[in-house]
């Protein structure tokens, strides 16, 4: 999964890069709203989170132009705490979530998760596959009950696989959402990467569908 940071307070920037990371995302960050907003232009983003109070262009400005360009992205805004008019704003201009500031970075990343969780068609926090079964809350995967120890690339991997589960996901879709902008991609190493998973998953779960990419077993296919 992949997420942006547009704030340009650079302490808190770096504290929800900080979380982020930790809870298994490949993060960019901006400091302000043109910055922000070429990101949101250009890359996929699993998650935004946004702050209003921008400088070269408000958090506001910069939603309504993504949503005119029909950029469906997951979006969280911040926002002063005393300023009900903004949140009424921001949802208004098309925010999927709204958090005030000071927050405690805990409410941030259960919301981040709901927002994920939301966009690619699950309720709950668990999501199953099978035996296979992820746990958004804690990033824990297990199967058949028992944990499997993953790296966070490899946890990357197969969250968005199970994410995004019952339909085919390509090659480059895996890039795009795992990698933060500045990281040499390259294709080659998702194949290595879905090795590894293999290798520690049974049951041959990840089927490749050549030519096409990947996707997760389901109930009707064959032993
Ligand atoms: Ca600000």
């Amino acid at each position: 999964m992949r997420a942006l940071v547009v704030e340009d307070d650079p302490d808190l920037n770096r504290q929800l890069v900080a979380a982020l990371t930790d809870a298994g995302f490949a993060v960019d960050k901006a400091f302000d709203g043109e910055e922000g907003y070429f990101l949101g232009e250009t890359e996929p983003y699993d998650i935004i989170i946004l702050d209003l109070g921008l400088p070269k262009m408000d958090g506001l400005s910069l939603l309504e132009q993504w949503r005119r360009a029909d950029k469906k992205m997951p979006v969280i805004i911040l926002t002063a705490r005393d300023r009900w008019s903004d949140k009424v704003a921001g949802m208004d201009a098309g925010a999927d979530d709204y958090l005030a500031k000071p927050f405690h970075m805990e409410e941030l990343l259960a919301r981040v998760r709901a927002q994920v969780r939301r966009a690619s068609g699950h309720a709950k926090s668990e999501i199953e596959c099978g035996p296979l079964r992820l746990d958004t809350t804690t990033a824990r995967v297990a199967y058949d009950g028992q944990t499997i120890k993953l790296t966070s690339h490899e946890y990357r991997l197969l969250a968005y696989l199970m994410h995004h589960n019952g339909r085919v996901v390509s090659r480059t879709e895996l890039v795009e959402h795992l990698y933060e902008q500045d990281f040499d991609r390259d294709s080659n190493t998702i194949e290595v990467f879905i090795g590894r998973l293999r290798r520690k998953i049974p049951g041959d779960l990840i089927k490749t569908v050549r030519g096409l990419g990947y996707r997760l077993a389901q109930e009707d296919d064959a032993p």
